[in-house]
């Protein structure tokens, strides 16, 4: 150890110059700062900057007591980080619209009053109004999916990955269900057809290749332990060249010559023809209905643009089957969700007002031009600080995702600000940037592609535009000036 002849005498004479946690308690903003926080809050703050102050000046990291007031500063701050919310608010401009990491769909003020209304008051949830007793929470989407899919009956559960579960456990433990090798798909998150499958206790039987399935090789797998003959739909990938798969119409087919019922994981499940919008095209469950399914399961928080909840739609017998099983009770909804759900099943009642209503489908369908109009307006209030950073900010075309495992292969042109180094010297201040904005109180999340930050205006709404601006100023100055 290096001897430090002078060292030992400040640093007791440095920790005997921070005030009492006393005198800090009485100081000027602590009445406000109790009235806010309350006395524990601001007590436990206080110990804890005090204490890391100590720490620092016993280890020599501080060389010259905190003034009081540098104390006060550091509580405040401390007691803000304390009170801000762990789940906090994000301006997506990842360009994935979907984004499962981010939440997946927002939701229209619509239904969002409709949360807030059954989160406020006591709701028939499952009431029957009519008769005085007790009802079926289902019920209160039921019809309206029956009307949307074309569907005998719906039942609703926590999100879709808990639909297929649950299907499985209901209608296939301890017995085969048939599935082609090419859809033994893994959705991010841990969700794979054969762990699933197992864990519901459905023993799976593949048949055909990774890229080539046939009618007989389901004809040929289906025995007397047969249970369901299923198709995964592909969301999250495509293949491509020497492919072959069954088709629903043929399959239903093969399905009903042995008596064994036809289930498909649909995944996205929008409701509609999104064609008619000028997206890519999604299968409907009421396509996968009329194909001959009976049963099909998807979800309410990717295109359709709802809460998080796993929709299973289908043959009576078959629901009432699922509705029996325990599992249906562990893997219910709340009826904040319920709310949601049939808030936004309601506006599907008018497709033609969709994109204005819906707010993925509003992100979705917006125009090149709309966020080329955004960043126009942006880049000039920016580009003079970000200069002075040695930064420049640009608009620059690029491709937004749908996310969420939708249409994987289909990209939707938008416009991003670019945001890169002037020169060489500047360049780890793009990395820093991206930093400073995800930290900020409304987190920015962009991503760098090649050393530039892109910020994909495609789900910036107008509301959040001055917010933008003015973290991403913010941002700048943490960055200091040019090196
Ligand atoms: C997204 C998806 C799931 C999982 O749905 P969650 O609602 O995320 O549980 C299952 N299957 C397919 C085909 C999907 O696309």
């Amino acid at each position: 150890m290096n001897p430090k002849p002078v060292a030992r005498a400040p640093v007791s004479e440095l920790l005997s110059q921070l005030p009492s946690v006393d005198k800090l308690l009485l100081s000027e903003p602590a009445s406000g700062w109790i009235a806010q926080y309350g006395r524990d809050e601001l007590l436990r703050c206080i110990r804890f900057v005090l204490s890391a102050v100590r720490q620092k000046i016993s280890s020599s990291d501080l060389l010259v007591a905190p003034t009081e007031q540098e104390l006060l500063a550091q509580i405040d701050a401390r007691l803000a980080v304390r009170a801000r919310p762990n789940l906090r608010r994000v301006i997506n401009l990842t360009g994935t619209v979907l984004h499962t990491n981010l939440g997946r769909a927002v939701m229209p003020d619509e239904v969002i009053e409709a949360m807030a209304s059954a989160a406020a008051e006591p709701c028939a949830l499952e009431y029957d109004l009519g008769e005085g007793k007790r009802g079926d929470r289902d019920e209160l989407v039921e019809e309206l999916l029956c009307e949307l899919t074309g569907a005998e009956a719906a039942t609703v559960v926590n999100n879709n990955a808990a639909a297929v579960f649950l299907l499985l456990n209901a209608l296939s433990n301890r017995k085969e269900t048939i599935v082609s090798r090419g859809e033994l798909i893994e959705i991010g998150g841990a969700f794979r057809i054969p762990d699933i499958m197992k864990r519901a206790g459905a023993r799976l039987v593949e048949v055909g290749t990774t890229n080539r399935t046939h009618p007989k090789d389901f004809v040929e797998a289906i025995g007397p332990k047969t249970a369901l003959v299923m198709k995964v739909h592909t969301s999250n990938y495509v293949v491509q060249g020497f492919t072959a798969e069954v088709a629903e119409p043929e399959l239903a087919k093969i399905a009903q010559a042995g008596n064994i019922p036809f289930v498909v994981d649909l995944g996205a499940g929008t409701l509609v023809d999104l064609t008619q919008f000028g997206l890519p095209k999604e299968p409907t469950p009421a396509e996968t209905i009329a194909n001959g399914a009976d049963l099909v399961t998807f979800s309410c928080d990717k295109l359709l643009g709802g809460p998080q909840a796993g929709i299973l739609v289908g043959r009576k017998d078959l629901i009432q089957r699922i509705k029996k099983n325990p599992l249906k009770r562990v893997l219910r909804v709340g009826k904040v969700t319920l709310a949601a759900l049939e808030s936004v099943l309601r506006m599907y009642r008018n497709p033609a007002t969709l994109p204005q209503r819906v707010k993925v489908l509003q992100l979705l369908t917006r125009p090149a031009a709309s966020m080329q109009a955004q960043a126009d307006s942006l880049i000039p209030s920016l580009r003079d600080v970000f200069a002075s950073c040695g930064l420049q900010v640009t608009a620059q075309p690029v491709k937004s995702q749908i996310g969420s495992g939708s249409l994987p292969v289909e990209r939707l042109p938008s416009v991003a600000l670019a945001i890169a180094a002037l020169d060489r010297a500047n360049e780890k201040k793009v990395v820093r940037l991206e930093r400073l904005l995800r930290g900020s109180d409304t987190a920015v999340i962009g991503r760098i592609s090649e050393k530039t930050l892109l910020l994909d205006l495609r789900c910036l709404t107008e509301d959040k535009v001055s917010v933008l601006r003015e973290t991403m100023l913010a941002a700048a100055q943490g960055l200091g000036t040019t090196k």
